[in-house]
């Protein structure tokens, strides 16, 4: 169990930041994570205050708060046009929709949790983050930064033209994922995310233009074993290494088919 000894509500971002930088202070999201840890956090700082809890569209971008929770991006209507529901299909069997309720993106993000599926979902998009001291950063590049003492502020999604299409596997709905995979065609570039592999998921990118003339279902099972080549595997105790491979070529290839138009499987 966590103890908490003192608990804040940021009055600003400066505040919590640097309430942040104390060895035992922590930024918390809806701790639905953090409670699981067994150790004492000095000062448990709450952005609850500070106007994060809105997803806001301009014709540029969705600029979604840290303290927005995965329920409110599942129920997005025009964050699930964009994605063409695929925003709702990556979250909705993440535990049950008190859980959603609960559960931020700031955590989510933050985490970069091997398993996630959001981190999957955000990877198929244009998406950044804003640190507020590390500033505006590409998703791509901080899902490989090392934690330190920053605060995710906000994730920003580029309104680029694209499709979009998200799966995953699971031994039982609402467990962990044993595998996800994301697939998305943004102003013609294509790109897998793969993750729960059951490492951090990964950007594949169509580097040979196998989809470049248009997806077929041979195409699509080229562009699967190509992600499955390129994607490496481990074994845990939700599936091992060579299941997991042959999820990516079954997970891509129905994604590149659902893409292209050709099977419905959401
Ligand atoms: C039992 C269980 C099952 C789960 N299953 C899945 C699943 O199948 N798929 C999936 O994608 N996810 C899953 N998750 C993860 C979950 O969806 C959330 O991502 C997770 O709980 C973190 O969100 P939170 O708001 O609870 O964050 P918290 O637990 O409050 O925080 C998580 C971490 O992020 C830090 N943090 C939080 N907000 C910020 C911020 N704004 N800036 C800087 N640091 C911050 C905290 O200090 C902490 O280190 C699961 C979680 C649990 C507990």
């Amino acid at each position: 169990m966590i103890n908490i000894q003192k608990y804040v509500q940021a009055e600003s971002l400066e505040e919590a930041y640097q309430l942040n930088q104390k060895r035992s202070g922590r930024i918390i999201g809806g701790m639905l994570w953090l409670k699981m840890a067994r150790n004492t956090v000095g000062t448990a700082i709450d952005l609850c205050r500070l106007g994060l809890d809105t997803i806001e569209e301009t014709d540029e971008q969705f600029s979604i708060g840290a303290m927005v929770t995965l329920r409110q991006l599942e129920l997005h209507p025009d964050l699930n046009a964009y994605t063409g529901h695929a925003a709702a299909h990556a979250v909705q069997d993440i535990i049950g929709v008190q859980f959603r309720n609960m559960a931020t993106i700031g955590g989510s993000v933050w985490g970069r949790f091997g398993f996630s599926d959001v981190l999957t979902l955000l990877l198929s998009m244009d998406t950044s983050v804003e640190l507020y001291k590390g500033g505006i950063v590409p998703l791509e590049e901080f899902a490989a930064m090392k934690h330190d003492n920053d605060i995710l502020v906000r994730v920003l999604i580029r309104k680029r033209p694209g499709s979009f299409v998200y799966q995953a596997m699971r031994n039982q709905r609402t467990d962990f994922p044993v595998l996800t995979c994301a697939l998305s065609r943004v102003e013609g570039e294509y790109r897998a995310v793969i993750g729960a592999r059951p490492a951090r998921a990964i950007v594949i990118r169509d580097e040979q233009g196998i989809l470049r003339d248009g997806i077929t279902e041979e195409s699509a099972s080229a562009f699967a074993a190509y992600a499955a080549g390129k994607a490496p595997t481990g074994s845990n105790v939700r599936g091992s290494a060579a299941y997991r491979t042959h999820l990516i070529n079954v997970l891509t290839r129905r994604s590149a088919l659902e893409l292209g138009g050709m099977q419905e499987w959401n």
